[in-house]
């Protein structure tokens, strides 16, 4: 049995009033950060004894809720972070809402990452138990102790062994690791992948004598990674055997390269990822089509899709199609934006190969 602290519950009726017992359960909504850091929270509190419950994937159900329970005013994937939140309430001991800002010296993650955790808690009093550590190396130069400091008080609440804690802290660290060596391509994996060499989508049948249309899906984890936030646009560019590349993917090198060239420094840290994937396609023009997710009301995406417009309209080889996302938002509009584009892009493809055979 998990050495925890455990919580009771009572035996069936009629029987011996034995008592069960059973894992604390700590609750995160499959939501915003949860994209970036689930690998880290999972194994950490696994690790220490405690039941994870993660909400399902958005659907109806939890947009509704979020619709009625998150101010009118937030932007779409806050909303739907309330939603999740709901979802979980009655299923858990704790939420786990870290306060989180930034693991870069100077650059930030949304403010919303940071307030969300205290909002609920004031909104709804009757709340489990919300676990929000604050950590933030921009604004408060926090570093290694802090987190260790932050591992040991959380994991208190669920072992009494000290040497439990470091272990599960220095694993998670170690598997959030592993997890992120296999999500960032490497720069010479980009390279081959733009002459054509592999294609990363198995689920599209690239006819062999033509490469397949590549289109660069930009925006943030929670969207991207969310089929319902994000009207499952990638499995209607896939079913079209469209060739993805998402910004998630892109390296890091990359990214902070494209980032130098900007006269500002674009500080928040997740939409750095962003228009750097954009810049570089722009650039590059490696791929057939860029689109953008851009979330309604997005303060970081504001700026973002702005400056990825602009830069769009100096370098025009590669078209970018921005479609913004939130609850009113309808698949049928949006699929008939995509027909349009991708029509575009074979238009476009179409003219430049009679261009070269003239030559
Ligand atoms: S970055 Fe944008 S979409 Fe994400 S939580 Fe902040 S405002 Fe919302």
């Amino acid at each position: 049995m998990k050495e925890t602290h455990l919580s009771e519950t009572n035996s069936s009726p009629g029987k011996m009033n034995l008592k069960k017992k059973r894992p604390l359960r700590v609750g995160f909504p499959r939501s915003l950060l949860y994209y970036k850091f689930h690998v880290l929270w999972t194994v950490f509190f696994e690790t220490l004894g405690a039941e994870v419950v993660v909400s399902p994937l958005t659907n109806k159900e939890i947009k509704d809720i979020s619709v009625k329970s998150a101010p009118d005013e937030d932007c779409f994937s806050t909303k739907l972070y309330f939603g999740h939140v709901m979802f979980l309430k009655d299923k858990v001991d704790y939420f786990f809402i870290p306060r989180f800002s930034s693991d870069h010296k100077t650059d930030i993650s949304c403010p919303k990452f940071i307030g969300l955790a205290e909002v609920l808690r004031s909104m709804f009093p009757d709340l489990p138990p919300i676990l929000m550590p604050y950590y933030s190396k921009a604004k408060d130069g926090h570093g290694n102790i802090r987190l260790i400091k932050i591992a040991f008080s959380l994991g208190f609440k669920f072992t009494k062994n000290p040497f439990r804690i470091l272990y599960s802290f220095v694993k998670s660290f170690r598997k959030y690791k592993q997890y992120h060596d296999n999500l960032y391509i490497s720069e010479e994996e980009l390279k081959r992948w733009e002459k054509d060499e592999f294609v990363f989508n198995k689920e599209i049948s690239p006819n062999n004598e033509t490469p397949p249309f590549k289109i660069a899906l930009v925006g943030h984890s929670y969207v991207l990674n969310d089929p319902y936030a994000s009207l499952d646009i990638k499995k209607m560019l896939l079913a079209d055997d469209i060739e993805i590349i998402t910004s998630e993917q892109l390296p890091r090198s990359v990214i902070e390269h494209q980032m130098s060239k900007l006269d500002f420094n674009m500080y928040f840290r997740y939409e750095r990822e962003i228009l750097g994937t954009v810049m570089h396609f722009l650039e590059n023009e490696t791929v057939d089509g860029i689109l953008q997710l851009i979330i309604f009301s997005c303060g970081p995406d504001s700026i973002g899709g702005e400056m990825a417009s602009r830069f769009s309209r100096r370098m025009q080889n590669v078209p970018l199609l921005q479609i913004t996302l939130d609850e009113l938002t309808s698949e049928a509009g949006v699929r008939t934006r995509l027909e349009a584009f991708l029509d575009l892009i074979e238009r476009r493809k179409k003219l430049k190969e009679s261009e070269l055979v003239c030559q």
